[in-house]
C-alpha cells in the first residue's frame, strides 16, 4: 500500500478554488500561470520522483503499519531516520541547483514535527487540543500533503501584538466560536510557496505580548473560505533551460496571506488560548529540524559553488593560476567546515522528552551563521573568476543564428568546451550568483532562516558552556577549598612540582 500520490495527483489537488491574486488578478488556475507553473512542475516532478525505483527509497519510507509514506514527514527517532531525511533534503537540494527551491514540503513538515517532539509542552498549556498535532501529522502522512507556514505578523503597527496597544482589530485572533470550531481574523507577513502547497500552518510567537485569543496553532487547507494569498513578482523569468537553467525550474512565491473570518475546525487546532505555546523560545527549541534543515541547504548551495568554480576553471583554462587557485580553496575549505557542521549537529542530537530525535541547535546556529558571514565573498569569488563570462552569454535564440554561433564559435570558444557548454555553464553561474532570483534566495537565507548576528546572539542563551568554565575552574584551581585561601590545585601542583611562588 502507498500513501503517495503521482505529480498529477499533486496538481489536481491545487486546483481547488483558491483566492491567489497576482499582478492584481485574481489567479483562475495557479497550475497554469505563467508565473507559478514552472514552480509547481518542478514539484509535480518531485512526487513523480517518490515512485521512482531510483529515488523512491530516499524520497519515502515504509511506515511500521507496512505503508508508504514520504520521508518529508517522517518523524525521526533514531540516527537513520535523521540521516535519511538528510538525504531526502540533500536530493531536493540538488534538484534545485543549490537549494534554489527553499520552502519544498519537507521544510515546514518539520516545524510541525518539532512541535509534536515537545508534544508535552503543548499538552501542559494547551490539554483539550494538544492531541491534535500527531492526528495532523498522521493526516499529512496519509495525504503526502505540501504544508506552507505563515507566523510572522505584517510589519504595520496595528497588526504587531507588541505596538497594537489596546486596539486589537488588526492582530490575528479567533474573534468567534462554536463548538465545531473557531473563525479566526487577521493577516500573517509571508506564508512562502504558499500558491503551491494544500494546507497553512497559522501561529505566533510574540509571547509575552500575546493574549490568550491570539494564541494558537493550526493547519488548514488554503482553499478554506476567507484565505486570500497576494503573491509577490516573481524573480524566475519565463526561460528555457540553456538559457536560465535556474529560472527555468520556477520559484516559490512569498505571499501576504489574509484571514478574513476563516473558520478552522476543531480537529486542526493544536493550540488556543495558550500564550505559553507562542514563545520564540520554545519555537528555537522545536526548531531543531528546521534549522538543520537550513544549514543543509547552506552545505548543498556551498558545494554547487565548489562545483561550478572548478568547472569555470576548467572552461576558461584559468587553474593553474595561483589566484584562482587560491579562490577555488576558499570556496572549498567554507564548503568543508559547512559539511562538517552538518555532521557535528547530528553526532550531538538528542531524543526530546517525547522521544524524538532533534539534532543540536547550538552546533547548528554557530555553522550557519559561519555560513552567512562567508556567503557574499563566496559570491563575489565566483562571479570574478568567471571575468567576462558572465557577460558575454547568448541565448538559444542567438545561437541558433548561424553567422552569430559562427561568431562566437570564432571568438568565445575555448580549448576546453564548446561553446554550447561554456554558454549553459555561464548562464547558471549567472542564475545563481547575479540574478534577481539569486537575490531573493539570498534575502530568504539571511532573513528567513535569520541573520548571522541574531543567531550568534542566540548562542549566548542556548549553548551550554558550564563544562568548559568547569575545566577552567579545574585546571588552575579557581575557587578551590573556597575564596581567597590561596590553597594550590592539583594542576598547578603538577606544573609546579608542588613549588608555590614566593
Ligand atoms: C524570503 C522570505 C520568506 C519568508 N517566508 C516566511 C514564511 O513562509 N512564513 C513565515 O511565517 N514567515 C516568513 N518570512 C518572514 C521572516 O521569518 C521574517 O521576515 C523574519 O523573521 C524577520 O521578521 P520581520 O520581517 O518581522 O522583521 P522586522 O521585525 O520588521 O525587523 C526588520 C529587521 O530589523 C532587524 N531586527 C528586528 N528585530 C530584531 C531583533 N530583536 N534582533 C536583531 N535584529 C532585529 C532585523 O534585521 C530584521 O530583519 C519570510 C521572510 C522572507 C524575507
Amino acid at each position: 500500500m502507498t500513501f503517495l500520490r503521482t505529480g498529477q495527483e499533486y496538481r489536481e489537488s491545487l486546483r481547488d478554488g483558491r483566492e491567489v491574486w497576482y499582478g492584481g488578478k485574481r489567479v483562475e488556475d495557479v497550475t497554469t500561470h505563467p508565473a507559478m507553473r514552472a514552480g509547481i512542475d518542478f514539484q509535480a516532478r518531485m512526487y513523480d520522483a517518490q515512485h521512482d525505483p531510483a529515488t523512491r527509497d530516499v524520497l519515502t519510507y515504509v511506515r511500521p503499519d507496512g505503508e508508504r509514506a514520504a520521508t518529508a514527514w517522517l518523524v525521526p527517532r533514531t540516527r537513520e531516520d535523521l540521516l535519511l531525511k538528510l538525504a531526502e533534503s540533500e536530493y531536493r537540494c540538488w534538484q534545485s541547483f543549490g537549494a534554489f527551491h527553499s520552502r519544498q514540503p519537507n521544510h515546514v513538515a518539520w516545524v510541525i514535527i518539532g512541535q509534536l517532539a515537545y508534544e508535552s509542552v503543548f499538552r501542559t498549556h494547551a490539554p483539550e487540543w494538544a492531541d491534535n498535532l500527531a492526528r495532523y501529522v498522521e493526516h499529512a502522512q496519509r495525504n503526502n500533503l505540501a504544508t506552507a507556514a505563515s507566523i510572522i505578523e505584517p510589519q504595520g503597527t496595528k497588526a504587531r501584538t507588541a505596538k497594537a496597544g489596546d486596539d486589537r482589530s488588526a492582530v490575528m485572533r479567533v474573534v468567534s466560536r462554536d463548538s465545531g470550531g473557531v473563525v479566526i481574523r487577521g493577516a500573517k507577513a509571508v506564508g512562502t510557496a504558499a500558491p503551491m502547497s494544500n494546507d497553512v500552518q497559522i501561529g505566533s510567537i510574540y509571547y509575552p505580548h500575546v493574549r490568550p485569543d491570539e494564541a494558537f496553532w493550526c493547519c488548514i487547507p488554503l482553499n478554506t473560505p476567507g484565505i486570500r494569498v497576494y503573491c509577490r513578482e516573481a524573480v524566475a523569468p519565463a526561460a528555457g533551460f540553456r538559457d536560465h537553467p535556474l529560472a527555468s525550474i520556477g520559484e516559490e512565491l512569498d505571499c501576504l496571506v489574509v484571514y478574513d473570518d476563516v473558520y478552522v475546525p476543531n480537529d486542526r487546532i493544536w493550540a488556543l488560548d495558550a500564550p505559553a505555546t507562542c514563545d520564540p523560545a520554545l519555537f528555537g527549541t522545536t526548531g531543531g529540524g528546521e534549522f538543520w534543515i537550513h544549514l543543509s541547504r547552506s552545505v548543498v548551495k556551498a558545494e554547487l559553488m565548489v562545483g561550478l568554480a572548478q568547472l569555470v576553471a576548467d572552461t576558461l583554462e584559468t587553474g593553474s593560476i595561483p589566484a584562482v587557485q587560491d579562490h577555488i580553496n576558499e570556496i572549498t575549505q567554507w564548503a568543508l567546515i559547512l559539511r562538517g557542521g552538518l555532521g557535528a549537529a547530528l553526532d550531538r542530537a538528542a531524543l526530546t522528552p517525547d522521544g524524538v530525535l532533534l539534532p543540536h541547535i547550538p552546533t547548528i546556529n554557530a555553522f550557519r551563521a559561519y555560513g552567512l558571514d562567508h556567503y557574499p565573498r563566496m559570491n563575489q569569488l565566483l562571479q570574478q573568476m568567471c571575468g567576462q563570462g558572465l557577460v558575454t552569454r547568448l541565448t538559444e535564440a542567438d545561437l541558433a543564428v548561424p553567422q552569430i554561433r559562427a561568431d562566437y564559435e570564432q571568438y568565445h570558444q575555448t580549448g576546453q568546451s564548446s561553446v554550447d557548454d561554456k554558454n549553459l555553464l555561464m548562464n547558471l553561474v549567472f542564475d545563481v550568483t547575479s540574478s534577481a532570483y539569486a537575490g531573493r534566495s539570498e534575502i530568504f537565507d539571511n532573513v528567513n532562516g535569520l541573520p548571522a548576528g541574531l543567531l550568534r546572539s542566540l548562542l549566548y542563551y542556548i549553548s551550554d558552556r558550564s563544562p568548559h568554565v568547569e575545566k577552567v575552574r579545574g585546571l588552575i584551581g579557581l575557587g578551590v577549598d573556597g575564596p581567597g585561601t590561596g590553597a594550590t590545585s592539583a594542576t598547578e601542583a603538577w606544573h609546579t612540582g608542588g613549588r608555590t611562588q614566593g
